[in-house]
């Protein structure tokens, strides 16, 4: 398998030695870039497989780069791993409501920063359009084309607002959602979905699903997302 290949973007000289290094210690093509406009040229004339994306940049900063990259469609399928300061939800917010895919807070440690680099283009990798094909994750089944869960065999009852959130959090594991990103996601169903009734309907269905319940996780001052196995 070719090596992927990450742009990394980030105008602390430590911190950019330190991502170069790690990813190419685990066999990783690296690119680096030290402002936005560096990024977003070096991202449209290399497509990389990843951008590793510090926030706070000079220039156009990091919500610039990702609104411009996301917004092309010759740039907008490169996922994006925002790294932000810790504590800066609503900067996190912001960045996925963006169109970015993933986040890892400063001070990091090498290790996870890896593990979130291969999750992602895994993720990548696995995102062909299989939203209507039946899951089974641990005990849980779905079949959208049948709009059926079952828990342990078990069928459980969910309401149709219930069952949108579920099948659109278990297509995409791992990935952390905004609540505005899942009452987007939802529009087109019948039920009126607001912020704060995003929180009552996943109460709901943890309830209903029981011991599966635990797979929707929150992540506390951003969102939801479904337990990555
Ligand atoms: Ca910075």
């Amino acid at each position: 398998m070719a090596k992927a290949h990450i742009l990394v973007v980030e105008d602390e000289p430590d911190i950019l030695d330190l991502l170069q290094y790690n990813l190419e210690e685990e066999g990783f093509q690296v690119t680096t870039a030290v402002t936005g406009e560096d990024a977003v040229y070096k991202a449209m004339t290399l497509h990389p497989n990843l951008i590793l994306l510090d926030l706070m940049l000079p220039g156009i900063d990091g919500f610039d780069v990702c609104r411009t990259l996301k917004g092309d469609h010759k740039t907008a399928g490169i996922p994006i791993i925002m790294i932000t300061a810790k504590g800066e939800e609503s900067d996190i917010i912001s960045g996925l409501e963006l169109g970015a895919d993933d986040y890892i807070t400063k001070p990091f440690r090498p290790k996870i920063l890896i593990a979130r680099v291969r999750s992602v283009l895994r993720r990548q990798s696995a995102a062909v359009n299989k939203d209507n094909a039946p899951k089974a994750i641990a005990n849980l089944f779905i079949d959208p084309a049948r709009v059926d869960v079952k828990v342990d065999n078990q069928s459980v009852s969910l309401t149709a607002t219930e069952f949108h959130i579920l099948n659109f959090l278990a297509n995409h594991p791992g990935w952390v959602f905004t609540r505005s990103q899942i009452i987007d996601s939802i529009k087109g169903s019948d039920y009126p979905v607001t912020d704060r009734s995003v929180d009552v309907q996943i109460v709901g269905l943890r309830k209903k699903l029981g011991s599966a319940g635990h797979m929707i996780e929150t992540v506390r001052g951003i969102g939801y997302r479904f337990r990555e196995e």
